[in-house]
């Protein structure tokens, strides 16, 4: 009971008799301070871009002379500062709907072959050609919510091209193995010290801050993939060694305990 806060009621009963009533509040109190660490970071991450923006409104309003080149590139940064509100506002949306248990999965059939060939698409635009990046299909559809496992994968994939220098490969696979379907990604990045694996999909956790925002990352793409994969009943190992890569595989199977496998359901 070290670690715990119980909150103990004394009621008055009869006959000079008193009930004690005790209230376990650790788990409250766990979630209240999640909840305000949740709302700190996010307005920590938009208080930083909205200053950049208004900076530069300002010196528009006392500048008016400004000389057209430098104009431009205050306004490419102002947009650049937009977008990175703007995703973090989706993802910050997209997570308390996946987070909401009055919206289960409405289980539909996934067509495995569509929903990957796009995410190859999106994942070669966003490498511009920096990368070399292969995908193979050797597996069945599935059923689940197409949406929301775009969104996994394709923050996964995402990840792989951010993370991966140019003239790195990527690995896209979606195959079958006994215990069900598997999707994993491959990259031949920068990797992941070991410590740091088992709080990748807490909200805003980054190993390097700054690589993840000149990348336009939210902090939230891991924790987006965990909460669609539990409510899809699969869990995700990540496999990494600092500069030689790291593996992020999808098993849709309930059962598997293997080494560090990092498990939905936990954090
Ligand atoms: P971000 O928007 O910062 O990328 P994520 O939640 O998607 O947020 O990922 C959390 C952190 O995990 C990243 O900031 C990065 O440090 C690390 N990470 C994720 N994917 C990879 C990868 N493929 N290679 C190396 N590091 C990764």
């Amino acid at each position: 009971l070290k670690d715990r806060k119980l909150i103990v009621h004394i009621i008055p009963f009869e006959n000079r008799r008193q009930i004690l009533v005790t209230h376990d509040a650790t788990e409250n109190d766990r979630i209240e301070m999640m909840r305000r660490d949740f709302i700190a970071n996010a307005s920590h991450e938009l208080r930083t871009p909205l200053t950049v923006i208004n900076g530069f409104l300002e010196i528009a309003q006392t500048q008016p002379d400004l000389d057209q080149t430098i104009r431009m590139s205050h306004l490419k940064l102002m947009i650049e500062q937009g977008q990175r509100m703007q995703n973090l506002v989706e993802d910050m949306l997209t997570l308390t709907r996946l987070e909401s248990i009055d919206y289960p999965v409405r289980p539909e059939h996934v067509n495995i072959h569509n929903l990957l060939d796009q995410i190859k698409q999106e994942a070669d635009a966003l490498s511009g050609g920096r990368h070399e990046i292969s995908l193979m299909i050797d597996g069945p559809d599935i059923e689940g919510s197409t949406d929301e496992l775009r969104s996994a994968f394709s923050n996964l994939v995402s990840n792989a091209v951010r993370y991966t220098p140019a003239g790195g490969r990527i690995d896209i696979k979606w195959k079958n193995t006994e215990a069900g379907p598997q999707f994993s990604v491959k990259d031949s990045g920068i990797g992941i010290r070991a410590e740091h694996i088992a709080r990748l999909t807490e909200r805003f956790y980054r190993v390097d801050k700054s690589r993840s925002r000149e990348t336009q990352g939210t902090g939230l793409g891991l924790a987006i993939v965990k909460h669609v994969l539990l409510r899809h009943g699969a869990v995700l190992a990540i496999e990494s060694q600092p500069e030689a890569g790291s593996t992020f595989i999808v098993r849709f199977d309930k059962n598997s305990t293997d080494g560090d496998m990092v498990r939905a359901l936990e954090n």
